[in-house]
């Protein structure tokens, strides 16, 4: 055994996962309601752990992205979003939580038949997160979980080990341990942790491990929203204002060094228009980026891993023959500790390349290329269900010919990510890109289990409609009114 597996397995027995779930559902029956107040004392809680902490947290991921990692990105896209989200949330908890009246069938609803649902927490919920968005992706489902009043464990990813660390020395803080807590850990703690008897887990990661994640929830058969990436395609209309769609996907492709489950991953142009976006796409990423390797804006490419696989991604396509355009003055990183990596454009790409099937997750933009408008959807198909779908145009049929040929999480039009910040748009994939979706009221009712609850009052229905043996000409004649003659 490796000493890290060594380590696994003593953080392991030392955390107690089976302990710590057991604590969490023992205080979450022994609780009862969860009321509004509690909800929403939890809510400024987490809110309060983000503002005390957001400095704290976010030096620690700009230092696990080796130095190269924005810090007004992190201050807007992990800390102030999920300030928005949660004063979102505190707001229309109320109306959330009310029961609803729903309809009851004939002939109960004229004797007093009464249907509702309510929402009701599930219980404990289990959130993994990914590196990329350490703190805001392990922070807004927990918006949602505690909303909907659960208890939660945290599993931050093993790839940030000091924001994973740092989450479990200030979350106690805020919480006691029955409330939320945070497991530490490898991967091989993430596999045990997966495997738990949750009441709901949440994952935020790639589609294999989804796929595993899933597997191990079924054990238990515990119900999961996963948060997973794709290839989510741009399409620029022939309507498009060329200027404005460039200037938007590449602000879209470069945050964060284009390690956002939304980054736009491919664009898709009209023939005639395409060296007209490319001239737009150069001067964009050249005025916001004027230089690279120094560059505080500017995110490197997470590790050493992530940099060989988009090397190879680039190799394999020039092999195959693509053309590349390597933007700004900085051909190449400045040295081995320094993986701010340039915009590298690809055009002339084709389908044998690796580059077309697999998320990118980096600042490689692949250009491909339609003649008529019906063409796209069959162009986007083989990078099936992606987390987003864009578009840029003014024009209507295409936007609604996009939207009934083409499955995706969701959908941005006009612009680059930007309805994943519309707190009351629910968030979630479809297909390889996930199921499930949270964020304001879905995220709510994601996490709650919505509860029929039909009342019935003292007046004997069943004998009114012969529905009750002994069976008779009445019962079949009202039987013969809904299936024909019988
Ligand atoms: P990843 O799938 O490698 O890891 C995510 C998490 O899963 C980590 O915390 C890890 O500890 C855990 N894990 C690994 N193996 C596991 C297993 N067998 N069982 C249980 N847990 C396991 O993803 P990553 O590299 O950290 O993140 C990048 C990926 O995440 C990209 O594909 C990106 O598109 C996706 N992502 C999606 C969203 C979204 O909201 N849809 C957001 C950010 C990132």
């Amino acid at each position: 055994m490796s000493i890290a597996e060594k380590k696994n397995v003593t953080e392991l027995v030392s955390q107690d996962l089976d302990g710590l779930i057991e604590l969490q559902k023992k205080s979450f029956r022994a609780e009862g309601e969860v009321t509004y107040a509690t909800r929403v004392d939890r809510l400024k809680r987490l809110k309060a752990l983000i503002v005390e902490n957001k400095t704290a947290f976010a030096t620690t991921t700009k230092r696990e992205f080796n130095g190269a990692r924005s810090y007004e990105f992190s201050l807007f896209s992990e800390y102030a979003s999920k300030v928005e989200a949660i004063d979102y949330s505190v707001k229309h908890l109320k109306q959330w939580m009310k029961p609803e009246r729903r309809k009851t069938n004939k002939p109960m609803n004229f004797l007093g038949g009464k249907g509702q649902v309510r929402y009701f927490p599930k219980g404990v919920v289990g959130i993994i997160s990914p590196w990329n968005l350490p703190f805001g992706l392990t922070v807004a489902p927990l918006t949602s979980a505690l909303a909907a009043g659960n208890r939660a464990l945290l599993k931050p990813s093993e790839y940030v080990p000091e924001t994973a660390e740092l989450f479990a020395e200030i979350v106690p803080q805020y919480f006691p341990e029955d409330e939320v807590a945070v497991v530490t850990g490898g991967v091989e703690i993430s596999q045990k942790f997966a495997e738990l008897p949750f009441d709901h887990l949440l994952f935020t990661g790639s589609t294999g491990v989804g796929a595993q994640v899933m597997r191990s929830a079924s054990k238990n058969l515990v119900p999961v929203t996963l948060e997973l990436g794709g290839k989510s395609p741009v399409v620029i209309g022939r309507s498009a204002k060329l200027d404005l769609a460039g200037t938007r996907l590449t602000f879209g492709k470069l945050l964060n060094g284009g390690q956002l489950c939304l980054s736009p991953d491919y664009a898709l142009v009209p023939e005639e228009l395409e060296e007209q976006l490319v001239a737009r796409i150069i001067h964009e990423a050249e005025s916001m980026y004027p230089n690279i390797t120094e560059n505080e804006d500017y995110a490197g490419v997470f590790d050493e891993r992530h940099f060989m696989r988009l090397q190879n991604y680039i190799d394999d396509a020039v092999a195959k023959g693509a053309t590349l355009t390597i933007v700004g003055a900085d051909k190449s990183r400045a040295s081995a500790d320094n993986r701010r990596m340039p915009l590298h454009i690809l055009q002339n790409v084709n389908e044998n390349m690796q580059v077309m099937h697999e998320e990118i997750f980096g600042p490689v933009l692949p250009i491909m290329t339609y003649g008529d408008f019906t063409q796209v959807p069959d162009k986007i198909e083989p990078r099936r269900n992606p987390l987003a779908l864009y578009y840029f145009g003014k024009d209507r049929s295409e936007q609604e010919y996009l939207l009934n040929h083409v499955q995706s999480g969701g959908v941005c039009i006009n612009d680059i990510t930007l309805h994943y910040v519309q707190e009351d748009l629910p968030f979630g994939g479809i297909g390889a890109s996930g199921m499930g979706a949270y964020h304001g009221p879905e995220g709510f009712r994601g996490m709650s289990h919505a509860r029929a609850i039909y009342s019935q009052t003292m007046i004997d229905v069943l004998p009114i409609i012969g529905a009750r043996p002994p069976f008779g000409e009445k019962f079949r004649k009202k039987i013969s009114k809904i299936l024909g003659p019988i």
